[in-house]
Parts: C-alpha cells; sequence; structure tokens
C-alpha cells in the first residue's frame, strides 16, 4: 500500500476538473428553502449569468443531473418516436449520445469517423441536400469530443445546415467545451446546446444544462417521446417566478453562482485564449517527445485537453497508473476503442502555467519511467510557449 499522498491532487483528466476554493468554500453555505426570497435571487443571478457564458439571451434550463440527463432532456423535448437525427461518429461521446437515441426510439443515420476528426461540414451538406423530404428532425454534434481532443466546427456546420436550406434542429454538445472553448447559442443558430457543471465550469458533478432557441421551443409542443422530469416547460415557468418545480441542487448553485463570478472577472475572451496557449505548450510537449496526438486535423486541436498516442508495444493504462502512483496526478484514460492507446491530458477550467508545467514534467518522467523512449526536449518545448510574451 503507497503512503499517503502529500500536497495537492492534479486532477489533469478532462472532467471533473479542478474546484477552486472560493467555488468550494460557496458549496459550503446552509441549504436554504427553496421556495423563500432568497432562493429566488440566487435563481435569477445564475439564470442571468449563464447566458453570457452560452452566448444567449434566450432562456437555459438547468437540471439536477449529470450532461447524460442533459443530452437525454435535449431529444425528449424537441424529438418525436421514430424520428431521423443525423449524428456522426467523432469519438465516444458521441456513440454514447447515439445509443441513447436510439434507445429512445429514434432513428440515426450514423455518419461513420476514424476518432481523430471532428465532423465535416460539406458531409453535412450533402447529408442534408440529398434528404429533400426534410425527414432528418435534428443534427446532433459533439462540439468537443472528448475522447480523442477534437473540437468540431459550429460555425460552418451552421452555415451547411442554411446552405441545405434544412429545416433540422442543430443539437449541439458543448459538456467539455463551455466556458473553455469559444461558443455562440445564439449567433451560431444553434437549436439545444447541452452542458453540464464538472468541466470548464468547475464545479463538481450534478447539474446539467439546456440553452434552447425559440425554435427549440417551438419543436417542443408538437415533440412527442415521453418526457417528465427533463420537460422544460414546467421549469422555465417556475424559473420565471425564480423558483424550481422540483428540489433544485441549491449547494451547486451557490458553486455556479461563484464560478460565473471567477469566469466574469477573468473575461470569457481571456479564459478562451488561456485555454488555447495550454493546449499548444501540450502539443508542444508531445511533439518534443517525439509522440503523435491524436487529433488529425489542423482546425480542430482541443483547446480542453489533449489525446496522446502511446507508441505501440506500450500500454496507456500502466503510464497512467505509474504517474497517479509516483507523481499523485491522474490523467484521463483511452475510452471506447481507444482504451490502453491513448491516454488524455485535460487541461480546462481552473489551471494555470504553473500546473501546467508540473502535469507535463510528471508525464515525461513517468513516459521514461514507463520504459517508453521519450525526447527530453518535450518539456523544454512547452516552457518555449508558455515563456512567449501573451499577446491575448
Ligand atoms: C463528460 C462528457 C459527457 C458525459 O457527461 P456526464 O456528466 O458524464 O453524463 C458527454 N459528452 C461529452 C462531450 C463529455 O465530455
Amino acid at each position: 500500500m503507497a503512503a499517503q499522498p502529500i500536497g495537492r491532487h492534479f486532477l489533469q483528466i478532462p472532467g471533473p476538473t479542478n474546484v477552486p476554493d472560493e467555488v468550494l468554500r460557496a458549496i459550503a453555505a446552509p441549504t436554504i428553502d427553496h421556495r423563500g426570497p432568497e432562493f429566488a435571487r440566487l435563481t435569477r443571478e445564475v439564470l442571468d449569468g449563464l447566458g453570457p457564458v452560452f452566448g444567449t439571451t434566450n432562456p437555459v434550463v438547468v437540471y439536477a443531473s449529470s450532461g447524460t440527463g442533459a443530452w437525454e432532456a435535449a431529444l425528449v423535448n424537441t424529438l418525436s418516436p421514430g424520428d431521423r437525427v443525423l449524428a456522426f461518429e467523432t469519438g465516444h461521446f458521441a456513440t454514447l449520445w447515439r445509443d441513447m437515441a436510439e434507445a429512445l426510439g429514434l432513428r440515426v443515420d450514423f455518419v461513420p469517423g476514424d476518432w481523430r476528426r471532428g465532423v465535416d461540414p460539406d458531409t453535412v451538406a450533402e447529408r442534408l441536400a440529398a434528404d429533400r423530404e426534410h425527414t432528418v428532425k435534428a443534427v446532433c454534434v459533439v462540439h468537443n469530443e472528448t475522447s480523442t481532443g477534437v473540437t468540431s466546427r459550429i460555425p460552418e456546420i451552421r452555415n451547411a445546415l442554411d446552405q441545405a436550406g434544412h429545416p433540422a434542429l442543430l443539437l449541439v454538445d458543448t459538456i467539455s467545451s463551455l466556458g473553455s472553448i469559444d461558443y455562440r447559442h445564439d449567433e451560431w443558430g444553434v437549436d439545444v446546446t447541452v452542458s453540464c457543471s464538472q468541466k470548464g465550469l468547475m464545479l463538481p458533478p450534478g447539474l446539467g444544462f439546456n440553452a434552447v432557441s425559440d425554435k427549440a421551443l417551438r419543436a417542443r409542443e408538437s415533440a412527442r417521446l415521453p418526457r417528465s422530469y427533463w420537460d422544460w416547460k414546467p421549469i422555465l415557468e417556475a424559473n420565471r417566478r425564480g423558483f424550481f418545480h422540483s428540489t433544485p441542487a441549491t449547494n451547486l448553485l451557490y458553486g455556479l453562482r461563484e464560478a460565473l463570478r471567477l469566469l466574469d472577472t477573468e473575461g470569457l475572451p481571456q479564459v478562451f485564449a488561456r485555454h488555447r496557449r495550454h493546449a499548444e505548450a501540450t502539443r508542444a510537449a508531445v511533439r518534443g517527445w517525439g509522440l503523435e496526438v491524436l487529433c488529425a486535423d489542423e482546425r480542430e486541436h482541443s483547446a480542453a485537453l489533449t489525446a496522446v498516442v502511446v507508441p505501440e508495444g506500450h500500454d496507456a493504462e500502466t503510464i497512467r497508473e505509474l504517474i497517479l502512483d509516483r507523481f499523485n496526478t491522474s490523467l484521463g484514460a483511452g475510452l471506447g476503442r481507444l482504451a490502453g492507446t491513448v491516454f488524455r491530458i485535460g487541461h480546462l477550467g481552473h489551471f494555470n502555467d504553473a500546473a501546467l508545467i508540473g502535469t507535463l514534467g510528471g508525464v515525461q518522467l513517468g513516459l521514461r519511467l514507463a520504459g517508453v523512449p521519450v525526447g527530453e526536449h518535450g518539456i523544454n518545448a512547452a516552457l518555449d510557449v508558455l515563456g512567449r510574451k501573451e499577446t491575448a
């Protein structure tokens, strides 16, 4: 049995992420009456603060749920049994969303992918142009595929829908991008933006979100998939008075209010620039080690995490275990078909240069100790990026 580790744990998985002390302290307050006036003020502050983070002036529905729950909410509020939806095999999470849609009784056109690229806007355009009868009711896209470290280009995908003149709803999973990577629900014409608390928003798990367009709200009126807990309407009605229709996750909402304040203080453009810079430094380290970044398209590198391909003959799980054991640092495992062949470095949320240097130092040494032949230049290449004058 290893000795109790000393010092802070480095939680460098791409979610849940490190929770700032301010947020932890905010959560550690007495739970209040969720039907009283103080709660109504909390609801208004939180709902007002969420809008800018989603880039919307429309409602954001808040659930006591994981991100998976918020996926289900997006589907059951907008679609009917047997509806066709277009989805793309960008990785593990896109595949799980497909499975859920099928389990709910939807027919999914799942465009195959190699788990190294995002959604191809040209394919979206082709598929929708071919659907002259407009039988496809929704297009489901994972903005940042957390299993691969690939970010799909939502504005170009929106453009593809518009070019095809197709009325399908656009449903986007921003679970690992919101609050880390530039995102604009209104400007990009997204109908439902799905997200949750434990990634870029720097909270513990337990809150799910749906930002909804007017078109999505209209679709809800005729959507016939069974829904009860996930129904937007009773929640939005109660929200107007400052409440929720069932008991909300009060203490997580305290944390959310604080996390939104932190994001606002840093400023979203700076938050996004910080994530891009840490991602660039991480990729420089990976190249310096002589290893390969999984993402195969320069335009699609994720700013939130980097998936690293482990050379043949080595097991990513052994490397992760060694790094956890020696450096008290958690890295993300390879998910689904990537199990054992990649590990993922999360660089999102509450994070800074020193934490990245510590993480990459642990990875470099861990790779060496695991017998993976790596160039010693990796960490220095990352330092070179971090040492450049900040431009953002
Ligand atoms: C984490 C994640 C999910 C799943 O969220 P849960 O809170 O675990 O249900 C879905 N999609 C993406 C892109 C994710 O990163």
